[in-house]
């Protein structure tokens, strides 16, 4: 997915008289202004003798049409994290989920309500969901191996791979959506290029075909976060190790990506680590290491993942909540006595409601006070319910119509 969702769904731009035109979220500049007619002057055979006459033309507001994400309480999202997967008919294992258990993990996920939101869309505090679902996150860890993602004749994932059973699942469930966080070491591991009868092989050319692999990837919603290059256990690497790894791995991506022409798409992910074996630095040196690190593209670390065992579900709290801390974000090991209980759960996960704010100039979009008006109106003709409203960068929450800016 190259371009980001924003919590705006419709995003109608129009200019008032002339009919609407529907376009992506992002405005680039003058999009919305069509030409306006002007009648025909006539044109002076001589233009040395002309002094151009500025017709003046009164622009039309740009406004856009505004949904807000509701939630009745406070929004919170389970994170799952998967590593690798078993094509063909094989048991899964701790850290080897088999196809055919991952088709009923997402089945059983979509059934209790779940749909996924894109890890850093949630970091943003961008919670946009479809109406009376729930979010939910889904990490992979170790990319990039063939059992994950792997393309077909096509260049479509194939549903031999762990994302393109995702992928399929989300073409047969469009409301499910497909976002997914990938946790990459491009230091220690080959890419199987070859698939034969459930079995890949690594052959001449790899790198290329791993490079298009994550290029599908990036442009189709599963977005790479930094897993540091080698696996490292980092509690016996030096400040200055730490640091190689991480920035090591983030320029092997995107080299990888300049082999398809596409460095460009490693720019679009935001800055999230995860620790490899849930395992921190030794020192206090080696800590700020993480907290300061800044991506090739200057965006500072918006959290770092750990990960848990066992079947206690602790959601991920909205970056707005007081209790949230982005040093420590849990996700829960992918075995089935976790997708059970992250099930289970689903009754005590909030889903998402939609406060459709009408027609708001452009302008207002980065106006706090503006957007509190418009959700204010919304609520004092009885359109909307109190909760917590998400709209792009700006998240209230409203009371009695108090409302109250949490964020940013
Ligand atoms: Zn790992």
């Amino acid at each position: 997915m190259a371009l980001r969702k924003f919590v705006f769904f419709f995003l109608i731009i129009s200019i008032l008289g002339l009919p609407a035109c529907q376009v992506s979220h992002e405005l680039p500049p003058g999009t919305a202004l069509k030409p306006v007619e002007v009648h025909a002057r006539k044109i002076p055979q001589d233009f040395s003798k002309v002094t151009p006459v500025p017709t003046e033309v009164t622009p039309a507001p740009e406004t856009v049409q505004v949904t807000a994400a509701v939630f009745q309480e406070l929004p919170m999202a389970p994170m799952v994290m998967y590593h690798r997967f078993i094509p063909g008919g094989a048991r899964s294992e701790k850290y080897k989920v088999s196809l055919s258990d991952l088709d009923r993990h997402l089945q059983g996920f979509y059934d209790a309500g779940y749909s996924l939101v894109a890890l850093e869309d949630w970091l943003r505090g961008d919670m946009d969901l479809p109406e009376g679902r729930r979010p939910l996150i889904i990490t992979i860890d170790d990319l990039f191996y063939a059992d994950q993602i792997f393309l077909d004749d096509e260049g479509q994932a194939a549903p031999y791979s762990g994302i393109g059973r995702i992928w399929q699942f989300y073409q047969e469930h469009p409301d499910f959506n497909f976002h997914l966080a990938l946790f990459y070491n491009m230091g220690d591991k080959g890419y199987a290029n070859r698939y034969v009868n459930g079995s890949f092989y690594i052959e001449s050319g790899w790198q290329e075909e791993r490079a298009k692999a994550i290029a599908w990837c990036i442009e189709n919603g599963a977005l790479p976060y930094n897993h540091f290059f080698n696996h490292p256990n980092l509690s016996q690497l030096t400040p200055d190790q730490i640091l190689w790894q991480l920035e090591e791995n983030e320029a092997a991506l995107r080299e990888a990506l300049s082999l398809v022409g596409k460095p460009e798409l490693a720019k679009s992910s935001d800055n999230i680590l995860a620790l490899p074996y849930v395992i921190w630095p030794e020192t206090d040196a080696g800590k700020q290491v993480l907290f300061d690190y800044q991506s090739p593209e200057g965006k500072p670390v918006a959290a770092i993942l750990e990960a848990n065992d066992g079947a206690h579900v602790r959601p991920i709290l909205p970056p707005f909540s007081k209790s949230y801390d982005p040093h420590h974000v849990k996700r829960l090991n992918a075995v089935q006595e976790a997708i059970d209980a992250i099930i289970q759960k689903a009754g005590e996960i909030p889903t998402a409601a939609h406060c459709d704010l009408g027609e708001i100039p452009v302008d207002a979009l980065e106006n706090p006070f503006q957007m509190k008006q418009a959700i204010l109106k919304q609520i004092r003709q009885g359109n909307c319910t109190n909760g917590y409203y998400t709209l792009g960068q700006f998240a209230f929450y409203v009371e009695e119509e108090n409302v109250i800016q949490l964020s940013p």
